[in-house]
C-alpha cells in the first residue's frame, strides 16, 4: 500500500477531516488514515456545541478562536451542504446559561462585565423576567441568566457524514480501518507513515490522532495528549427548549433530530470509554435541577467518547520540531467549535504564510519542556534540574 501524497493525515475526527477538505481544496493531494471509522470517536460523539460565550468566564486566546470560529462556520457548512447536498443540522438558536446560586451568580456577573467590555452581544435576565419561551423551560430556582445569541451547534454525525463524502469528492484518499504505527523517517524528515498493511508514502504527515495523538511511533518528542472522558445522556421530549440551555452543572441541546442531549462528564479514566451508572446519575440529576420539567422525558440512549486533552488545555498546532511533521491535536472540549478555523490556519500555515494567531498554540511550548525532561534523565538530574546527591 502507497499513495505518494502531498500531506498524509493521521486521523479522521473532524480535526483531520477539516484539514484534509481544506488541503484538498487547495489542490493538494492528500491522503488520509483513520484507524476506524470516520467520525468513530470523540469527534462523533460531541454534543456539537459552537458556544464560546457561555463557555468562557475569562478572555483568553482560546476564547478568540473559538469566536473566528464561530464566525467561519455558517460559511464552512453552507459550502459542505452545498458541496455533498447532506444537512448537517447547523442551528443557531443562542444559548442560555443559567444561575442557580449565589456563587454562580457572582461568576455570571464577572463574565457579562468582561464580555459586555469587549462589546460582545447579551442579554442578562433577573429569573423572573427570562423571556417565557426559555423560562418554562428552566427551574423557577433559577436567580439570573445570561442569553448569547449568536452561538450555535451543530448535529456532529451528519457533520462527520458530510465531511467523508466531501473528502471523497475533493479526491482525498481515504484508508479507513487503517492504523499508523510507525512514523517514516527519512533523512531526517518524516516522509509518510508505516501501517500493518503497508507503508503510506506522503512528503508531510498531520498526526490529528486525537487522544491517540502521542502514541504514534516516532514521534520526535513526547506529546502529552491524554483522553479525558466525558459521557452524554440522549433524552425524548415533545416540547425541548427552543434553544441551547445550561447550567454549571450541565448543558442540554435540543438537536435537530429530536433528541435533547444533556452533557457532558470530564474524567480521567484511561482510554475506558465506558457509559458509568455514576456518569448516567449525574447528568440526569443536573438535568432534572436546571429543567425539572423534564421528570417525564423518555431515556433515549447514552454514549462516551475520549477528548484530547493536553496540560493546558489548548490545543498543539504547527510544526512539530521533525522536519515534515506537523501536529493538530489536544482540542480538548473545544474540537468542534475549532474546526474550520484549526483546518484554516494550518493550511496556511503549511503553504508558508506566517499566522500570528497560531503562535499561542505552538507545539514548542511542549517540545522545549519534553526536552528539558529527557536531558534531566540522561544526566540524572532531578525535577528541579539538580543532580542527585
Ligand atoms: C461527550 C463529549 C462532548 C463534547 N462536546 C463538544 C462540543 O459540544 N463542542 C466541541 O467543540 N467539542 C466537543 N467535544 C470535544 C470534541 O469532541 C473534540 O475536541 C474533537 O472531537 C477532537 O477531534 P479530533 O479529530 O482531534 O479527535 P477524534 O475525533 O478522536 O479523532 C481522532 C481519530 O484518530 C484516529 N486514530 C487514532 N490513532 C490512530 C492511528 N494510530 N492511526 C490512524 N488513526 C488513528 C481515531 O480512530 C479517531 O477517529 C466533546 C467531546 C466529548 C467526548
Amino acid at each position: 500500500m502507497t499513495s505518494g501524497a502531498d500531506v498524509l493525515v493521521v486521523g479522521g475526527g473532524v480535526v483531520g477531516c477539516a484539514l484534509a477538505r481544506e488541503l484538498a481544496g487547495r489542490g493538494a493531494r492528500v491522503a488520509l488514515a483513520e484507524r476506524g471509522q470516520i467520525g468513530g470517536e470523540a469527534s462523533g460523539a460531541a454534543a456539537g456545541l459552537l458556544t464560546p460565550q457561555a463557555e468562557s468566564m475569562t478572555r483568553g486566546r482560546l476564547f478568540d478562536a473559538g469566536l473566528a470560529s464561530r464566525a467561519l462556520y455558517p460559511g464552512w457548512i453552507g459550502s459542505l451542504e452545498d458541496e455533498t447536498g447532506a444537512e448537517v443540522g447547523y442551528r443557531k438558536t443562542g444559548a442560555l446559561v443559567c444561575a442557580l446560586t449565589e456563587e454562580e451568580e457572582r461568576r455570571l456577573e464577572s463574565c457579562l462585565a468582561w464580555q459586555r467590555e469587549a462589546l460582545l452581544p447579551v442579554e442578562t435576565y433577573e429569573g423572573r423576567a427570562i423571556p417565557a419561551a426559555l423560562r418554562r423551560h428552566v427551574s423557577p430556582r433559577v436567580r439570573r441568566a445570561l442569553f448569547f445569541p449568536d452561538e450555535a451547534f451543530v448535529h456532529c454525525p451528519r457533520l462527520m457524514a458530510a465531511l467523508a463524502r466531501s473528502l471523497d469528492l475533493r479526491g482525498v484518499r481515504v484508508h479507513v480501518g487503517s492504523t499508523v504505527v510507525q512514523l517514516r523517517v527519512e533523512a531526517g524528515r518524516c516522509r509518510g507513515a508505516g501501517t500493518p498493511a503497508g507503508p503510506l508514502e506522503a512528503d508531510a504527515v498531520v498526526d490529528a490522532a486525537g487522544a491517540w495523538a502521542g502514541l504514534l511511533g516516532g514521534l520526535p518528542w513526547d506529546l502529552p495528549v491524554r483522553p479525558v472522558r466525558g459521557q452524554i445522556v440522549a433524552l425524548r421530549t415533545e416540547d425541548p427548549p427552543p434553544a441551547v440551555v445550561q447550567s454549571e452543572e450541565v448543558y442540554l441541546v435540543p438537536r435537530s433530530d429530536g433528541k435533547l442531549l444533556a452533557g457532558a462528564t470530564v474524567e480521567e479514566a484511561g482510554f475506558r470509554k465506558e457509559v458509568t451508572a455514576d456518569g448516567v446519575a449525574g447528568l440526569l440529576a443536573g438535568a432534572l435541577r436546571l429543567s425539572p420539567g423534564l421528570g417525564g422525558a423518555a431515556f433515549d440512549g447514552a454514549w462516551a467518547g475520549l477528548r484530547p486533552g493536553s496540560p493546558d488545555g489548548l490545543p498543539m498546532l504547527g510544526e512539530s520540531g521533525l522536519p515534515g511533521l506537523w501536529l493538530a491535536a489536544g482540542h480538548f472540549r473545544s474540537g468542534v467549535l475549532l474546526a474550520p478555523w484549526t483546518a484554516r490556519a494550518l493550511a496556511d500555515r503549511m503553504a508558508g504564510a506566517p499566522v500570528p494567531d497560531l503562535a499561542p498554540f505552538s507545539p514548542d511550548r511542549f517540545a522545549l519542556a519534553s526536552a528539558a525532561g529527557a536531558e534531566r534523565d540522561r544526566v540524572g538530574t532531578n525535577d528541579r534540574g539538580e543532580p542527585p546527591v
